[in-house]
């Protein structure tokens, strides 16, 4: 679809990333929005779409963790073209900016990765940054990721992680696989570093975190349980109103009761989908390091039943989070947009509709939170 530079959208109820604002219309210059108004206040001359009745506009989501979509797997494609692909895919559920994720892999891949995304800087709005997760991790915590490419951090790594980018970049690592100062060094250089499949002790989290590790990547799966002496990673991120993680809420990977838990943390929950390729495609299965991965159940699963990545997109995921865990709609929003827009330091842009941000919207139906529509800086479809 194309819009006049100047054109505006209107619905019932606009959820601006703090507040809910009744029959509110969202005037967009360009890739810009330029204000927001009451529907009966809009200028005239002006175009106006107006969306279905009850429907709900909201910024659009930010998913930091996704494998896959379209049926491309990152891993397999890391190029500006796969990137692409799974980006278009994860937009028809209201996706409008992700980190293509490129789990444990070779170190030529990992280069690959990050030039494609780099590449991509100022011509694909969606692709936000990149996401290494591994090969710094736990080998007892590996869940699917490939144990011939989990390693200890090689001497010119750094070099690589910090040289200079264009676009975010965050890595998952387990912290007790890095040398002390590896993360103060990342975080440096405006990295975004997050715990997980690990190990990590409790003491050896805090640590990390006094190193400027924020993040906590799938938060309960793939990681050190909760037990009553040794506390871990997750007790460590619940405590602490710096930390963001990030939950899987497909019914499948955390219990809803260790979800609800994780609500009453006092840092910011962030919705992901850890999607693979199924999601947006038509084939119900795909090969991760050549085993094949089936989608049984809406699970994506390996032949002996380990979990491989989720079937999940952010539309369900919201709407899990509603609809299974009773959270009110806004938050669920907020977890989708705000919450992962601050962990990424793009707070100042995204993550609301408010003037001078970017014009990253979502169109809802509320009752089974179907997209109606989505716009990336500006630009509509659906
Ligand atoms: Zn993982």
């Amino acid at each position: 679809m194309t819009e006049p530079a100047l054109h505006a959208i209107a619905a019932d109820h606009v959820f601006d990333g703090t507040a809910v604002r009744e029959r509110t219309a969202v005037v967009i210059d360009g890739t810009r929005i330029a204000r927001l108004v009451p529907t009966t206040e809009l200028p005239g001359g002006i175009t106006v779409r107006i969306l279905p009745e009850g429907a709900w506009l909201a910024p659009g989501f930010i998913d930091l963790q996704v494998n896959g979509g379209g049926d491309v797997l990152f891993n397999d494609q890391p190029t500006a073209q796969g990137a692409r692909a799974i980006a278009a895919a994860h937009r028809k559920f209201g996706t409008t900016g992700l980190l293509p994720t490129l789990i444990t892999d070779s170190p030529e891949k990992t280069g690959l990765a990050l030039e494609a995304v780099n590449a991509l800087a100022g011509r694909e709005p969606g692709i936000l940054g990149l996401h290494l997760e591994g090969p710094y991790l736990s080998p007892e915590k590996r869940g699917v990721h490939d144990p011939r490419h989990i390693r200890r951090p090689h001497a010119d790594d750094l070099a690589l992680l910090t040289a200079p980018r264009h676009r975010v970049l965050l890595v998952t690592l387990a912290p007790e696989v890095v040398p002390p100062g590896f993360i103060t060094e990342l975080v440096a250089a405006g990295v975004r570093v997050s715990l997980g499949h690990s190990m990590a002790s409790y003491r050896e989290t805090m640590a990390a975190m006094a190193e400027g590790l924020v993040g906590f990547t799938h938060l309960f799966n793939a990681m050190r349980p909760l037990a009553s002496r040794e506390p871990g990673p997750i007790a460590a991120a619940l405590q602490s109103p710096d930390a963001c993680y990030g939950l899987i809420v497909d019914g499948v990977h955390v219990h809803p009761a260790m979800l609800r838990l994780a609500l009453r943390g006092a840092g910011r929950p962030i919705l992901v989908t850890d999607a693979m390729p199924p999601v947006g495609g038509v084939r119900a299965s795909f090969a991760l390091y050549g085993r094949a991965i089936e989608v049984q159940d809406g699970r994506c699963v390996t032949g002996d039943g380990t979990l491989a990545g989720t079937n999940l997109d952010m539309a369900s995921s919201v709407r899990n989070c509603v609809h299974v865990l009773n959270v009110p709609l806004p938050d669920a929003l907020r977890f989708a947009s705000a919450h992962p827009a601050m962990f990424l330091g793009l707070d100042h842009m995204l993550g609301r509709l408010a003037v001078g941000y970017r014009a990253d919207l979502v169109a809802l139906d509320p009752k089974n939170m179907t997209v109606i529509a989505t716009w990336v800086a500006g630009s509509g479809e659906g």
